[in-house]
Formats: structure tokens, C-alpha cells, sequence
């Protein structure tokens, strides 16, 4: 029974884990296409405002408060595209705690401690050597 238990328990942690991630799935792509859509928007503005501040200059009308609403509302648009990447950063970190980082590769570290284990000694004189060697570089005994 207990093993049942520790069974569905197993089977139950692996459906959340698929839901998770398709519901953060989901939230990311939203939050990443509203930034491309306020980056657009930005890129409007700035194109809106190069075409209204030349006007103005051949009119002989430029002034900084002429284009201070333009500023504000560019301004709030940088803002909204800073606070979804938060967003999106913040949907990244939540995943990665729910699912653990099986999923990511192992750190540098256990990697380059790995060749170590692989160390024989020299039946002779009894030197460290890369395993795979075939003879004892320092007396030339062959390493069986
Ligand atoms: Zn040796």
C-alpha cells in the first residue's frame, strides 16, 4: 500500500511538474510578446517624435516643453517593457524551483573533477598515471 502511495505520489510530482510547465509556458510567451508589441509602440514614438520635432523646427516652434508629453508617455512605455522582463526573469526563476535543475547540465566543477577518479598506479615504482596508459611514463613498466 505504502508503495502505491509512494507510486501515485511519483506519478502525481511528474504531472505538476508537465503543468507547470506548460502554464509558465504560456505566461512567458504573453509577457514576451507584450514586450515586443511595447517595443514597437517605443519605436513609433521615437519615429513620431524625429518627424514632430522637425516640424517644429522649420516652423521655429521646438521647444523641450513642445515635446514633454511625448517624453512621458516614451518614458511609461520603457517602464511598462522594464517591469515585463522583471515579470519574465521572475516566471523563469519560479520554474526552475518547481522543476529543480535536473534539466540544466552539471557544474563546470563536477566535470573537470571527473578525470581524477580515473587515476591508476604504477605496479613497479607505484606513479599516478591518466587511466587508458599502457605503459608507466616514469620506468616504463606496463600499466596492466
Ligand atoms: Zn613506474
Amino acid at each position: 500500500m505504502a508503495m502505491f502511495d509512494s507510486l501515485k505520489d511519483t506519478l502525481n510530482k511528474g504531472v505538476a511538474a508537465v503543468s507547470v510547465k506548460s502554464e509558465t509556458l504560456v505566461e512567458s510567451s504573453r509577457v514576451k510578446s507584450a514586450i515586443s508589441n511595447a517595443q514597437k509602440k517605443l519605436e513609433a514614438e521615437k519615429a513620431a517624435l524625429g518627424v514632430k520635432l522637425y516640424q517644429s523646427w522649420k516652423d521655429g516652434t521646438a521647444s523641450m516643453e513642445l515635446f514633454a508629453d511625448d517624453f512621458a508617455r516614451m518614458q511609461g512605455i520603457e517602464d511598462e517593457i522594464t517591469g515585463l522582463n522583471a515579470r519574465l526573469a521572475q516566471i523563469k526563476a519560479e520554474e526552475d524551483k518547481i522543476l529543480g535543475s535536473a534539466q540544466r547540465p552539471a557544474a563546470p566543477a563536477a566535470q573537470a573533477a571527473a578525470p581524477a577518479a580515473g587515476t591508476v598506479f604504477c605496479t613497479n615504482c607505484g606513479k599516478a598515471l591518466p587511466a587508458g596508459s599502457r605503459f608507466c611514463d616514469e620506468c616504463g613498466t606496463p600499466v596492466a
